[in-house]
């Protein structure tokens, strides 16, 4: 019989009844190994009333106390990684070390949570005016929800959910149908700390699930992360239904090779920033932009050997360095854009497409692919592929590179590798792109600082998690207080001036 993937509402896994349902794979194999329930709205309503019920006692809870589950929590994360690392990596496809680097990035987010009673202090100015003090605190929003990509079936939802809940509100999780398991571990794991029932809470779902969240009249907030197109339709709905939206798109992220590198180290960042997790990260490096032909031919010298000797292999095979993609379909798609890029006259320098993994002839394998003489006129430059696929768009110079990487409709991530203290500084300075890296193949901010691209990568004004994280999911109120004799003296029709 199939495994069905349920949804967890209220406290519980709660079978799903719309009768429509998606099939889950094994990317490594290509075997289809459980189904996840898809939600009508009336299911994605029951969670919402389940969270709506519980959040006066969630908000009423103090922040100390709060912090003290969301630490629990982190106790188990750590005694379990392994649990759901093998999880993440049935479903994904990811090699299991990738599977454990991203659940270390999640446990980050909820330890940065566990200072909730710090993280939600006020400011107080006494005397604004004459024996008058004022001060301002944050307070819950009431029901958030997070909908999240298949790349990172945990971290990305721990980019929202351990904030969330240490700032008081109730949650809910639509994870990506793709790969929808590890939520339930987290739900479950979140239950074991102390979580009251409905405080968090999971529907599996499609389109029909996400359009019912974003005209939930009891959803606040809504935070996203996914592709751009999808994006841009979750904020204008969110937007409109006047709902608070930070939604994170695509990317094509651009590191650019100086001639003053260190090339071995520039190659050794490439490998690991394009094809680890088989380029299916949004911080990936798709595009490497040498400056001058020497830089260019020294870059490709050292990475074609390289990209060519790439293990690959089922993520539970503990040598391999790059897994599967996640589904024939995306297969499909990243072979199409290799097709694409050979068509519109780019360099095919190694070809990912005939690769077939012994034993696993069925699971959803594809080569390191780099292309060289990309430009920026190519589909293959200006989309996002999202898999094993490098493009090395050659540059003249630095301010060539620069403002391609300005252009570019995309500004998630990029990266300068150099040693010219002098260039990295006019780099970060003047980039536009929300995460700079300077050495630093893929700077993705740490729990404490905010994670966010610009452009097209992000619609909304908050990036996630640390302290953006905890303003968008809390509304700021200013109290202006006056205990004087003789507040009855009378009303006062002129604007208040504080004397
Ligand atoms: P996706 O946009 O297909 O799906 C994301 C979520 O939206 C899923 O939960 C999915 O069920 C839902 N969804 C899909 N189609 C929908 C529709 N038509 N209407 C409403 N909801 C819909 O993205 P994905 O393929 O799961 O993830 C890969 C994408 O996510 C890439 O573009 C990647 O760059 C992006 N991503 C961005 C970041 C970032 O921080 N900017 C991080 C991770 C992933």
């Amino acid at each position: 019989m199939t495994r069905e993937i349920s949804h967890f509402i209220g406290g519980k896994l709660v079978a799903g009844r719309s009768g429509r349902k998606a099939a889950v794979y094994n990317p490594a194999t290509g075997e289809a190994a459980a189904e996840v329930a898809l939600a009508s709205v009336a299911e994605v309503r029951e969670a919402s009333a389940a969270a709506k019920a519980a959040a006066p006692g969630w908000a009423a809870t103090t922040p100390l106390r709060r912090a003290r589950i969301l630490n629990k929590f982190l106790h188990i994360l750590e005694e379990r990684t392994d649990e759901l690392a093998a999880v993440i990596t049935a479903e994904h496809g990811k090699v299991l070390s990738d599977a454990k680097g991203e659940i270390q990035r999640g446990m980050e987010v909820v330890e940065f949570a566990t200072s909730a009673p710090q993280l939600l202090k006020g400011e107080v100015t006494e005397n604004v005016g004459t024996r008058v003090d004022s001060h301002s605190l944050r307070q819950p929003l009431g029901v958030v929800a997070g909908i999240t990509p298949f790349n990172f079936p945990a971290m990305v939802p721990m980019w929202m959910f351990p904030v969330a809940l240490a700032c008081g509100n109730c949650f809910i999780l639509k994870p990506s149908e793709r790969d929808p398991s590890a939520s339930l571990l987290l739900a479950q794991w979140l239950k074991e700390a102390g979580l009251p029932d409905g405080v968090f809470n999971v529907v599996h779902g499609d389109k029909e699930a996400v359009d019912a969240i974003l005209t939930d009249p009891d959803i606040s907030a809504v935070s996203f992360v996914g592709s751009t197109p999808i994006a841009r339709y979750i904020y204008e709905t969110a937007s409109h239904n006047g709902k608070r939206c930070q939604a994170l798109g695509g990317a094509k992220n651009h590191m650019i090779v100086m001639p003053d590198a260190d090339i071995d180290q520039a190659v050794d960042a490439l490998m690991g920033a394009a094809y680890g997790s088989a380029g299916e990260r949004c911080m990936a490096i798709s595009v490497a932009v040498p400056i001058g032909e020497a830089t260019a031919e020294a870059l490709l010298a050292k990475l074609e050997p390289r990209v060519r000797a790439l293990k690959i292999g089922p993520g539970t095979d503990p040598e391999a360095e790059m897994g599967p993609l996640v589904t024939k379909q995306h297969l499909d798609k990243v072979r199409g854009y290799i097709d694409t890029g050979v068509a519109e006259g780019a360099r095919l320098v190694v070809d990912g497409r005939g690769f077939s993994m012994q034993g696993y002839e069925n699971g959803y394998y594809l080569g390191g692919t780099i292309f060289d003489h990309v430009t920026t006129d190519m589909t293959i430059y200006k989309e996002e592929i999202f898999g094993p696929v490098l493009a090395v768009a050659r540059a003249p110079d630095y301010a060539t590179a620069a403002r391609m990487i300005n252009e570019h409709e995309f500004g998630n991530g990029t990266a300068i590798f150099t040693r010219d203290g002098d260039a990295a500084r006019e780099f970060a300075h003047q980039i536009q792109v929300g995460m700079v890296g300077i050495n630093v193949p893929i700077p993705v901010p740490m729990a404490f600082h905010s994670f966010g691209g610009w452009k097209a990568s992000l619609f909304g004004d908050h990036h996630m998690h640390g302290p953006e994280g905890v303003r968008f999911y809390t509304k700021l109120k200013t109290i202006t207080s006056r205990w004087p004799t003789g507040i009855r003296a009378g009303a006062d029709f002129v604007m208040p001036t504080m004397k």
